[in-house]
């Protein structure tokens, strides 16, 4: 950049521009078949590489298209590339004062009272348990398993066995902790409605 001279820019700026084009057409054909590959990280090329090359073949273009424009008296401002920062989180720091000093219950399901967890979607609460076992005092059914980018060992997904004939719709998602294969952590969805919890949710009232 910045070797042309006024006169022939235009025309080979635009023959430059056109073959970027290409270069990044290509290239995103290349994020489109790894996107299309059920299983990411094969390891042999990186999403993230290719997007950038994408980048840089615009800005590049956008680079010799806007000389051209500046022949014709226009200003063409090519705004740098802008990453939309922080979405507004809420602060939060009300939730963490439940993992006091030790003294409040283990259980999380009873924080999930109404009110505790606003940013939740109501309709299905979730939380989060790391435990060296899979096991938990509900049967659970495994229907699906899925790999996860760039994790190690895959998502496995629970229902509730009672789901066919109680109409119960929790669910869980079991996955080995990638620094530490011998712990799993679980996310939970929704609360038990089949009878095994039936006698013991009365305990909270
Ligand atoms: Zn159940």
């Amino acid at each position: 950049m910045g070797t042309f001279l006024p006169e022939k820019s235009c025309s080979s700026n635009r023959k430059r521009a056109v073959e970027e084009m290409i270069k990044g057409r290509d290239v995103a054909t290349q994020l489109q078949n790894l996107l299309q590959k059920p299983c990411g990280g094969d390891g042999s090329v990186l999403a993230e590489e290719l997007v950038v090359e994408i980048l840089r073949s615009f800005t590049q273009t956008l680079s010799l298209m806007s000389s051209c424009c500046d022949e014709s008296g226009e200003v063409c401002q090519i705004p740098a590339t802008t990453t939309q920062v922080g979405s507004p989180s809420c602060g939060g720091g009300g939730d963490l004062r439940s993992v006091d000093s030790g003294e409040s219950s283990k259980m999380p399901a009873v924080k999930d009272r109404r009110g505790c967890y606003k940013r939740k979607k109501s309709t299905s609460e979730s939380w989060i348990t790391v435990s060296p076992t899979m096991e938990d005092s509900y049967a659970w059914r495994k229907y699906g398993q899925k790999q996860i980018l760039k994790a190690k060992f895959p998502r496995c997904y629970f229902r509730c066995t009672h789901k066919p004939d109680q109409g119960c719709l929790a669910t869980k998602q079991v996955q080995k902790i990638q620094e530490d294969p011998n712990m799993y952590q679980t996310k939970y969805f929704g609360f038990h409605t089949c009878g095994a919890l039936a006698s013991r949710k009365q305990h909270y009232y």
